[in-house]
């Protein structure tokens, strides 16, 4: 059996002829930019999420930047954030000439460590971005309560996390904003690049509006630099047609960790993912530790199954920041999990058959 860590296509004949109908309407209709299916999805994710806006742009990391743009984050500002994470939350604070400043993870959670926050802040600190991570919500009440007394910006990293509730409600409309992700392999993916930005703040909504589009309220008269940055047509049409599914689809998810921690559960040197009572985990992946990390994995793709590590080198140790100064021991949590993380096959459509035989091959590993 050949196990894939991801398969698109499952979907996609799932729902192949709303799709393929869709962006045939999309081709005659001709408007490819900002038309009525972009306006549309805003007013549906922003209602999914339980925030007032939502501003389609051209990526995750574009959702990011413009974020801390619209926030007036620049030029010699701090902000706290994780080194474990996907590069591109990091990437948004030097892109806006900030300074990233991280915080060790919690064990548990694999999220920002909320006790450590506060030594970090100093009188440039301007903004958190808690990153909800493999789809699991960071502790956001504590954040809440620090950005208040410190005066600062609450940026959720929602990109791996479309649906997930803290405390009975959704990520992304919890801080100042929250970015989300549509690239493909993500919980809600479109078929190319997208990503969106939810807020409940008017002023942040039209500024984010312009900024994605050239810095411009009308046509050809512009306020200030702006970018063009926008989700498209044909991408706004394919995720107002799968954000139907998005619970359904998370429930799978859920069902398919649930098998996971029912077989896996009583091996020696398996860690599992563990969830909070106050959050939902909407599985983006299904991430365990081992300390035979690297020969699990290499058991497992030998057997034909796929994994993947998330990630394998943190931030603070990635060449590309090798200016920030720090080494390796600065963050211990983080670097021992980058040495035992491994992620499992996990996506809707595997199937119960999949599950069975991934544990059958860890256990006979162990
Ligand atoms: C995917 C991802 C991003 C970036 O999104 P893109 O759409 O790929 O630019 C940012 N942060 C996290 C945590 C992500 O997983």
């Amino acid at each position: 059996m050949k196990v894939p860590f991801v398969d698109l296509k499952r979907q996609y004949i799932s729902i192949k002829d709303e799709i393929d109908t869709g962006i045939n309407n999309v081709l005659e209709n001709t408007q490819f930019i900002l038309g009525e299916n972009v306006a549309a999805f805003e007013e549906e994710f922003a209602h999914y999420c339980g925030a007032k806006y939502a501003i389609g742009v051209a990526s995750g990391s574009d959702a990011l930047t413009l974020s801390l743009k619209a926030l007036g984050i620049g030029e010699g500002d701090e902000v706290i954030t994780v080194p474990n994470t996907f590069i591109a939350t990091v990437d948004a604070i030097s892109r806006n000439n900030a300074k990233p400043v991280f915080v060790d993870i919690d064990p548990e959670t694999y999220n920002i460590d909320v006790t450590k926050i506060t030594e970090k802040i100093t009188e440039k600190t301007k903004a958190i971005i808690p990153v909800h991570l493999y789809g699991q919500p960071t502790d956001m009440d504590p954040i809440l309560k620090i950005a208040e007394e410190y005066n600062l910006k609450v940026i959720e990293d929602a990109c791996q996390s479309h649906g997930a509730e803290y405390k009975n409600k959704r990520v992304g409309s919890l801080g100042d904003v929250g970015c989300f992700s549509f690239y493909p392999g993500k919980n809600l993916g479109a078929y190319g690049d997208g990503g969106i930005i939810v807020t409940n703040k008017f002023e942040m909504a039209e500024k984010i509006k312009m900024l994605r589009n050239y810095g411009q309220r009308v046509k050809y008269y512009h306020d200030f630099i702006g970018f063009n940055s926008r989700l498209d047509e044909v991408q706004a049409m394919i995720l107002r047609k799968k954000l139907k599914y998005m619970d359904k689809w998370n429930g799978m998810r859920k069902s398919h960790a649930s098998e996971y921690e029912e077989l896996l559960n009583d091996l020696p040197d398996v860690t599992l993912p563990s969830e909070q009572n106050d959050r939902t985990h909407v599985y983006h992946l299904y991430v365990i530790q081992s300390p035979k990390r690297d020969a699990l994995q290499k058991w497992l793709s030998s057997n034909g199954i796929a994994t993947g590590i998330h990630y394998p080198v943190p931030i603070h140790l990635q060449q590309a920041y090798r200016e920030l100064g720090y080494q390796e021991g600065d963050f211990p949590v983080t670097e021992e999990y980058a040495k035992n993380i491994l992620s499992l096959p996990m996506f809707p459509e595997l199937t119960t058959d999949e599950v069975n035989y991934v544990c059958q091959r860890v256990k006979e590993f162990i």
